[in-house]
């Protein structure tokens, strides 16, 4: 597995009362990041003595943490092949948990990234209002926990993301325009739901589009890439940066409200209160309005988006000008607004997710061609634009694995704080 954002430094830690906790994620870090490795590597690899290493990976192995792979034999060598210690973690998961305007979804990735539970489902957020929505994430989230737990999956930790503004000190969504939502508590409502007698996880909530970022910088982390500007098409237009591997969030985690730079030069009003947001010329909403009527059934918020939508792809396929006009309004739009994302960021590399992702066979070549138009100097270098690979559920992967982070830092700790199965 590629690396993950932000990962601690990869020198033993020296702190006597620290020193066996910070060295069992050290250990685990070093195999996520870098894939099986044998003892005798790990112990180069970070400077602790073999005999540590052995009982290190005893400890882990103990956990159900790592285990012992295929041998690996060093190139040229001669003799006996040596053991390789990989990540292992199929008994426990992290849970990712995404309210977006038209769907709730939840995932279960396992330490080593597999999917253990995967559910969506169709949901009008904005009309359900706060507690019908939160009884659609109880009655999911109750089906993860449920089906892993039954799996012999232990839930490390729970994350709930929401598109807006999320205090995680309150576990509310302080703002979230486009649900129709403002200061609303959503940790301990949920853990209501559940009642004393249904130990949960530890339950964290964040912005969807910062933690869906960290699942596209996973994704491409492995392959170098260290600086990432992401922008991806919902009812709202979100997005995140990485900047030399670390995320950007900014000095009150507000940063990367990418859909309100007013850039459209129709005065259309947005949910925000102003009018001319970038998310009034490319969100989902613009979109549907460019390419329907009101009644048209790709509108029906109680019909998988992904499914409404291939509907709208198929009618582009036929050649339909109404569809193929919208999409060349979306695609003009988008260039606009990544070519000034990557002027202000200077990405190696531009990924589209959400709708955007869905329509990529019409909108990459368009946006790409505006960024080597547009960009103001175009000859440093080319940044490149891709679709998504993970579609609609970057959010909630990335939301499993914020979860599972407290493991790699801690792993006896986080085992110990999460209910037993
Ligand atoms: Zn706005």
């Amino acid at each position: 597995m590629p690396k993950q954002p932000g990962a601690a430094a990869r020198t033993p830690v020296t702190d006597r009362s620290s020193i066996r906790p910070g060295n069992l994620g050290l250990i685990l870090r070093r195999l996520r990041d870098d894939g099986p490795r044998s003892r005798t590597a790990l112990a180069a690899d970070t400077g602790l003595p073999k005999a540590t290493i052995s009982s290190l990976v005893t400890e882990l192995a103990d956990l159900g943490l790592v285990r012992e792979g295929d041998p690996q034999r060093g190139e040229g060598a001669v003799g006996r092949p040596r053991l390789a210690v990989e990540l292992d973690g199929r008994g426990v998961c992290g849970i990712g948990v995404e309210i977006n305007a038209d769907y709730v979804a939840a995932i279960a990735l396992d330490l080593r990234g597999r999917t253990v539970f995967e559910r969506r489902a169709a949901a009008d957020v904005p009309a359900l209002g706060a507690a019908g929505t939160l009884d659609v994430v109880g009655r999911l989230t109750a089906e993860a926990i449920t089906q892993t737990r039954s799996a012999g999956i232990r839930p490390l930790g729970m994350t709930i993301a929401a598109p807006g503004g999320a205090d995680p000190a309150t576990g509310s969504i302080t703002t979230a325009v486009n649900l129709g939502w403002r200061d609303v508590p959503v940790v301990a409502p949920l853990r209501e739901r559940f009642g004393a007698d249904v130990p949960l996880p530890p339950i964290a909530i964040r912005n969807d589009a910062h933690v869906a970022t960290v699942a596209e910088y996973v994704a491409v982390a492995g392959a170098g890439v260290r600086d990432l500007l992401y922008v991806t098409g919902e009812m709202g237009v979100g997005g995140g940066v990485y900047n030399g591997g670390q995320p950007y969030h900014g000095a009150r985690g507000r940063a990367c409200e990418f859909g309100h730079m007013p850039i459209n030069p129709e005065p259309v009003a947005c949910p925000c209160g102003r009018v001319g947001c970038w998310e009034t010329m490319v969100g989902l909403g613009a979109f549907l309005d460019h390419a329907t009527d009101s009644g048209d059934i790709v509108r029906d918020p109680l019909t998988d988006r992904e499914r409404r939508l291939a509907e709208l792809h198929r009618r582009a396929e036929s050649g339909d000008e109404r569809t193929l006009g919208a999409l060349r309004e979306i695609a003009a739009g988008l260039g606009r607004g990544v070519a000034l994302l990557v002027d202000a960021f200077d990405p190696e590399l531009v990924v589209l997710g959400g709708y955007f992702t869905q329509f990529a066979d019409y909108l990459l070549e368009p946006v790409q061609r505006a960024i080597d138009e547009r960009i103001l100097n175009p000859s440093t270098g080319r940044c490149e634009v891709r679709p998504s690979t993970h579609r609609y559920t970057s959010t909630v992967r990335g939301g499993a694995q914020f979860a599972l982070e407290p493991v790699f830092q801690d792993p006896v700790g986080t085992i110990g704080r999460s209910p037993a199965l």
